[in-house]
């Protein structure tokens, strides 16, 4: 793939780059306070406002529209920031492109859709305006990467990808779970495509953007897109995410930024960024080895209330193929599969046992109060 680096385009670049503006335009007021405000935090190159809003269910504010376009390109007079916005289809670009928007942005809900993005591929033919993908809601890095070429293929060089974490099945602490992982892959695949995270949409909650933020850098990342609000409480979209220009400057100053991964880095540099790469993968797996237990308690207690034992030796057998199979599959060692699944095993039938055992005392001591 073809990739322009960003500094190619954006003059001046220094890392990180970050992207703040309102989740949704609401008002030209409100556009022009949040934009003036982020344009004195030295960072803030680019200023985002969702103008077509994609909502979950319908009869939520859907966003200003054709309007809104208006007040981005006051915002990038007034300011001389650059503006991106949101689009989702050829009528999007086609105005975006009217009204002088520099950055389009492909969303979450639009990414999973191949025939959305060509359609949006087919529209920006012969235009070579820069464009972000966010990453699909779903945890597929080939789809990512598709859209990615979809682009790419319509002439597109100017690329970004957005990392905003990954909607999920399971209750997790994350409004959409970062499994970095993903861009982590992304990156080695495709070395010289930027990436942006967007810890709004990971978190959910103000209160931790700054530690996805910090995250993202400690994994390389370029730069950051901060949902940004006058008075964040109001806003008609994503409240809970948005920080004012204020909480912005504090996150961005106190940010702790290394030294960027370069071929002719030194060995501690090198193994600094790998042994990062590791730790977030431990994460990963201590946050999954919590799922699995949550879930051995809920067996656990289905066990009580059918009468059936904490250890069922069929089923460890069954567990043990299952993971050394896998294993095998992978190119891990069977054996190391299995030593690590013997000791997970056994803390699950602990954990039954314990269960087992404080529901026998409450029932005895319900028995000993009749
Ligand atoms: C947004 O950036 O406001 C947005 C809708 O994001 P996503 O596509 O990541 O959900
Ligand atoms: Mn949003």
């Amino acid at each position: 793939m073809d990739i322009k680096p960003m500094n190619k385009w954006i003059p001046n670049l220094k890392r990180p780059l970050v992207i703040a503006g309102p989740c949704s335009a609401e008002t030209k007021e409100q556009m022009l306070a949040t934009a003036k405000a982020v344009s004195q935090i030295e960072d803030v190159r680019i200023f985002r406002a969702g103008i077509w809003k994609p909502r979950t269910r319908p009869n939520s504010f859907e966003g200003v529209g054709e309007e809104g376009l208006k007040w981005l390109s006051t915002v990038k007079q007034e300011t001389g920031l650059m503006v991106t916005t949101e689009v989702a289809n050829a009528r999007h670009v086609e105005l975006a492109l009217k009204y002088g928007v520099d950055i389009l942005w492909i969303g979450a809900r639009t990414t999973v859709n191949p025939f959305s993005v060509q359609e949006i591929a087919d529209a920006l033919k012969g235009t070579n305006i820069p464009v972000m993908v966010k990453n699909p809601i779903n945890a597929d890095l080939a789809l990512w990467m598709g859209a990615l070429e979809r682009l790419s293929l319509a002439g597109i060089d100017k690329l970004v990808a957005i990392h905003r974490g990954f909607s999920s099945a399971q209750k997790s602490e994350y409004r959409n779970a970062p499994l970095w992982r993903i861009p982590m892959e992304l990156k080695r695949l495709l070395p010289e495509l930027p990436i942006i995270c967007d810890p709004s949409h990971i978190t959910g909650d103000r209160n931790r953007i700054a530690l996805v933020c910090q995250k993202a850098m400690d994994v390389d990342m370029d730069g950051v897109m901060v949902e940004t609000h006058p008075t964040p409480d109001q806003a008609w979209s994503d409240a809970a995410q948005q920080v004012t220009p204020t909480m912005l400057s504090n996150i961005i100053s106190n940010l702790n930024l290394k030294t960027e991964f370069s071929p002719d880095c030194t060995f501690e540099q090198k193994l600094g960024d790998l042994r990062t790469q590791i730790d977030s993968i431990d994460s990963e797996i201590i946050e999954a080895l919590k799922m699995r237990f949550n879930i051995v308690e809920r067996i656990g207690q289905l066990k009580i209330e059918n009468k059936v034992t904490a250890l069922q030796v069929r089923r460890m057998g069954q567990l043990m193929q299952k993971v050394s199979d896998q294993a095998t599959n992978v190119g891990l060692r069977a054996p190391f599969a299995q030593e690590i699944y013997n000791v997970i095993h056994e803390e699950s039938v602990k954990v039954q046992a314990e269960q087992m055992r404080s529901f026998l005392k409450t029932e005895d001591g319900a028995k000993n109060d009749k």
